[in-house]
């Protein structure tokens, strides 16, 4: 039978929708330049059961399932395939339990994250990893790319918050791993293997995180720095002293040209770069005034500092508005991703300046400094080749330059189609081969998301 045979067999018709025009809305991440084939259908489940019955249909028809969590991804890690089923989960969207005693909270995946942020801060809790797309990204895709965010200095990334899950494998069967207790040394973690596998290993229906108690408002700083190596010895020293940022952001130049071009926020656009600063908890506030103290010792032209949470919100306003700012333009934005060990951050930041010269392409930075992880913005024209190509070029040259460096090609936004040929200049061929057995086991007809990632 073919494979709408099979799900008509199996599911609610309300489930099944093949409108060609809404089937492919749905099979294209945002990642612009990332080709996506031609799903055969687009399926959205409410259940686990109807999860259950989109895998038996798509074995029976052995074609493939491509899961997708709400499309914000940037490396077309949710594109669809030729003749897949474009499995969405955004109708699974239950917070099904809080649980204050534990403090835990178990969600269905299509729950986005600012409803989860704002439902567990009704119960004076906290979840904190907090990607740019926190209102509109979903907790499974989340889970699905281990997203990141502003608060990972301090709060760690998506991994440090999933404690179990529920999911559908290949076979369709379900499978739940993890805990729901604070602690366990049973058996190995599985939880850990799914968290971050783009959608290879099975299909997320259900996940149990973490919380931690809400936070006191942060106290915050800026600090202009006319040279860009002085705000990396800035940003190493900070940790060196012992501090521990909740938020460590740099904006270069270009972003902060561009910024107030568009916004008018008095921003002092003949600084080379601007790292923006919050601390939060214990001695928040004497800690700013500290780390403030170390912006000024090493160059910084102008520090302030504010313990006005408002006032603090308006500073780190101007590192929201980047994205926005550069979108204006109408150009093609690409955002790279990649990490290094903090101290390698001056030589990253560097490098990536050089790049976008010699390959005469705008090249603006922002960033998670504190984490290494730096996402240089190549805006251009995506209707010139010749532009097009040199991004291209510059856009590996930066990828090469972080592994250089002993970081990572993907800090925070997963590998999909966009990373994949860089995968094994990275990993080596151990972890490689290991990461493919894991795969043949859990999906040995490779029908899990095939040509993401690692296959
Ligand atoms: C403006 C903007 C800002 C962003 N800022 C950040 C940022 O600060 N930090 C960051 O980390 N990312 C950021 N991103 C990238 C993106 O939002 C994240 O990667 C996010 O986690 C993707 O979630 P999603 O629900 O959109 O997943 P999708 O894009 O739909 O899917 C992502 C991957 O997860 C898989 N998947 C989704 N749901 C499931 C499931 N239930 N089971 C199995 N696999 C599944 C998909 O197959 C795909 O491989 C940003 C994106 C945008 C557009």
């Amino acid at each position: 039978m073919s494979i709408l045979d099979e799900l008509a067999t199996r599911l609610p018709a309300d489930c099944i929708q093949t409108d060609e025009e809404v089937v492919a809305s749905y099979g294209q991440d945002r990642a612009i330049f990332e080709g996506a084939g031609t799903a055969s259908v687009l399926v959205m489940p409410r259940t686990t059961e109807e999860v259950v019955a989109t895998v038996e249909a798509a074995n029976a028809a052995d074609v493939p399932i491509v899961p997708r969590g709400a499309g914000t991804g940037l490396t077309g890690a949710a594109n669809a395939s030729d003749g897949c089923v474009m499995l969405s989960l955004h109708r699974m969207n239950q917070i099904l339990e809080i649980d204050t005693t534990n403090r835990t909270a178990t969600v269905q995946p299509g729950v986005i994250n600012i409803d989860l942020k704002k439902a567990v801060a009704d119960v004076g809790l906290f979840y904190p990893p907090d990607p740019a797309s926190f209102d509109m990204s979903s907790i499974g895709g989340n889970v699905s790319t281990n997203a990141g965010g502003l608060c990972c200095v301090k709060y760690g990334v998506t991994r440090d918050y999933v404690i179990a899950l529920e999911v559908v494998l290949a076979s369709g069967e379900v499978m739940r791993t993890g805990r729901q207790t604070i602690k366990s040394t049973t058996g190995f973690d599985l939880t850990g293997l799914f968290v971050g596998s783009e959608g290879l290993l099975g299909i997320i229906t259900e996940v149990t995180v973490k919380l931690v108690p809400a936070p006191p408002p942060p106290s915050t700083a800026v600090a202009y720095f006319d040279e860009l190596p002085d705000a990396g010895e800035a940003i190493v020293d900070i940790f060196q002293q012992g501090h521990e940022p909740s938020l460590m952001e740099i904006m270069d130049q270009a972003s902060l040209r561009q910024v107030e071009a568009v916004y008018k926020m008095d921003i002092d656009t003949s600084a080379a770069c601007l790292i923006l600063i919050q601390t939060a908890g214990d001695r928040a506030s004497e800690r700013i005034a500290e780390i403030s103290q170390l912006c000024t010792k090493h160059g910084a032209s102008f520090v302030y500092h504010v313990d006005d949470p408002h006032e603090g919100d308006m500073l780190i306003e101007v590192r929201r508005k980047t994205w926005p700012a550069f979108e204006t333009l109408g150009k093609a934005l690409l955002p790279e991703d990649v990490a290094v060990p903090r101290q390698h951050l001056p030589a990253l930041l560097a490098g990536i300046v050089d790049i976008g010269e010699r390959h005469n392409v705008a090249l603006p930075t922002i960033g998670h400094a504190g984490d290494g992880n730096m996402h240089p913005l190549l805006v251009f024209d995506g209707n010139d080749p010749d532009e097009t190509s040199r991004v291209k070029k510059a856009f590996a040259e930066i990828v090469r330059l972080a592994i250089s460096l002993g970081g990572t090609i993907a800090g925070e936004h997963g590998v999909g189609t966009l990373k994949r040929e860089f995968v094994n200049e990275e990993l080596d061929p151990i972890q490689l081969s290991t990461m493919l057995e894991f795969k043949k086991l859990l999906d040995p007809k490779g029908r899990l998301n095939p040509g993401k990632k690692l296959t």
